[in-house]
């Protein structure tokens, strides 16, 4: 869907409510308790935020569905920033290093998000699969996981290919991809 002009002038995240970025302004490098790496804010690695941050300054999200986000391992971690949705929502978003993949007990109940010829927009996707809640907000006891490919698109095709094999088995009815 094409993105409104004044929606485009505001910027992406006007819309969000944002806490204070005060606490990460101050932040310094220090030793992470874990790993001894030098690190800031949070360590990328052990997924945990280092002791000088006050964890009630960092809001911690939880998220109507579980999230699983896989990276290829020749990626350099420190430059994910799927390593923020881990630290902001740590009960809901795991991370998993290409081979490895998440489970899909049901692949008919999990989505994933990648932008490809016949994917479905998420309004599509909702149109067309969604109930609404009582408050008008998306059912999503119907998903069983949402899964996203971090990686630079020479990795991603490789990802990709992995579950092309696993897409196969999923009905085509049910195929649905976000874009
Ligand atoms: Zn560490």
């Amino acid at each position: 869907m094409a993105m409104r002009e004044d929606d485009r002038l505001k910027g992406p995240f006007s819309h969000l409510k944002l806490s204070s970025w005060d606490p990460l302004r101050s932040a310094t490098r220090e030793v992470c308790p874990k790993c001894k790496s030098s690190r800031k804010v949070y360590c990328y690695d052990c997924f945990q935020f280092l002791p000088n941050i006050d964890p009630t300054s960092i809001p911690r999200i939880s998220l109507p569905v579980p999230v699983d986000i896989i990276k290829h391992s020749q990626e350099v971690q420190g430059k994910s920033t799927a390593t923020h949705a881990v630290m902001l929502a740590p009960d809901n978003v795991s991370i998993h290093t290409y081979p490895s993949l998440p489970p899909f007990s049901d692949p008919n109940k999990c989505l994933l998000v990648f932008p490809r010829e016949g994917a479905l927009s998420v309004s599509e996707w909702v149109r067309q699969n969604g109930t609404e809640t009582a408050g008008g907000g998306m059912d999503w006891r119907q998903v069983e996981r949402v899964v996203f490919i971090d990686s630079t698109w020479i990795q991603t095709r490789k990802i990709l290919k992995a579950f092309s094999y696993l897409l196969s088995s999923f009905p085509t009815s049910n195929k649905a991809y976000w874009e």
